[in-house]
């Protein structure tokens, strides 16, 4: 267009030269509006299993929310099947130390029973595709074990979520390092069990994927953080920020640490 006007410049009058130069402007090569960034949130309930009709509520939450249910609860494999279902993405939420009981990792246990606690966990939990650690302060610290775990999950082709319960977890660390599919908790919900508190936890995490592009929240099926959740969650698009299922941030994350978590995308 700039070579035609160029052109027509030295050879037209005026009047004909800015007509013709005005006149593609008014085709559709309209111009670009600005188009806020999109900012996505995930969210996994922790700890479900133990209660069914306090479970279903999450079952019940508008949207792709990741249950993740532990392999010691009574209802473990019967809320497995209907999370499943219920089109919900099901993981295991695998006990770790200080975490007890019969499925917990413990630093001290030899490789062979931490395979059989996790391959036990499995069984105990279907339609899984993949897991995140319950409690696991000690445990995620251990960068054998962890990754250990990385080439199992690999092998099993299971991704991981680091519920990052302490920040001297090196899980995620050495999933990124053999490039297993997995993600790192930004948010916890419901540390302090109030509405309002719960509430604040909610727009720390809209902020936070206003800010970095997205957030992935970990809550519990209390019956604040529920009330708090079946009140939000179905405001959260005309707040502009868009709910996607825990593979979809996988995806988005690419293996990325976020800015609280490592460096130039690298996990500390
Ligand atoms: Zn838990």
């Amino acid at each position: 267009m700039i070579s035609r006007c160029s052109l027509l410049l030295h050879s037209l009058q005026a009047p004909l030269f800015t007509l013709l130069c005005l006149l593609p402007l008014a085709t559709p090569a309209a111009e670009p509006t600005a188009v806020a960034p999109k900012a996505y949130l995930s969210l996994i309930i922790d700890d479900l299993g133990q209660n069914l009709p306090r479970d279903r509520r999450v079952l019940a939450l508008p949207g792709p929310v990741t249950t993740a249910i532990m392999p010691d609860t009574p209802h473990a494999a019967e809320f497995a099947r209907e999370a499943h279902r219920a089109g919900k993405i099901v993981i295991l939420h695998m006990p770790m130390d200080p975490a007890t009981g019969p499925f917990a990792w413990h630093p001290e246990l030899p490789v062979e029973e931490l395979q059989k606690r996790l391959d036990a966990a499995f069984q105990a939990v279907p339609y899984t595709s993949g897991i995140n650690n319950h409690m696991g302060s000690r445990m995620t610290a251990q960068p054998q074990a962890m990754a250990w775990l990385m080439a199992d999950l690999q092998r099993r082709h299971k991704f991981f979520v680091d519920s990052r319960t302490s920040a001297q977890t090196v899980a995620a660390a050495e999933a990124q390092k053999i490039g297993l599919a997995s993600v790192s908790r930004d948010v916890f919900l419901d540390d302090e069990r109030t509405e309002a508190a719960i509430s604040q936890q909610l727009q720390t995490a809209i902020k936070l994927a206003r800010k970095q592009g997205s957030a992935v929240m970990i809550g519990h099926p209390y019956p604040q953080t529920l009330a708090v959740l079946e009140r939000e969650l179905p405001r959260l698009k005309a707040q502009g920020i868009e709910w996607i299922d825990i593979k979809s941030m996988i995806s988005l994350r690419s293996n990325q640490a976020m800015a609280g978590h490592g460096k130039n995308g690298v996990y500390r």
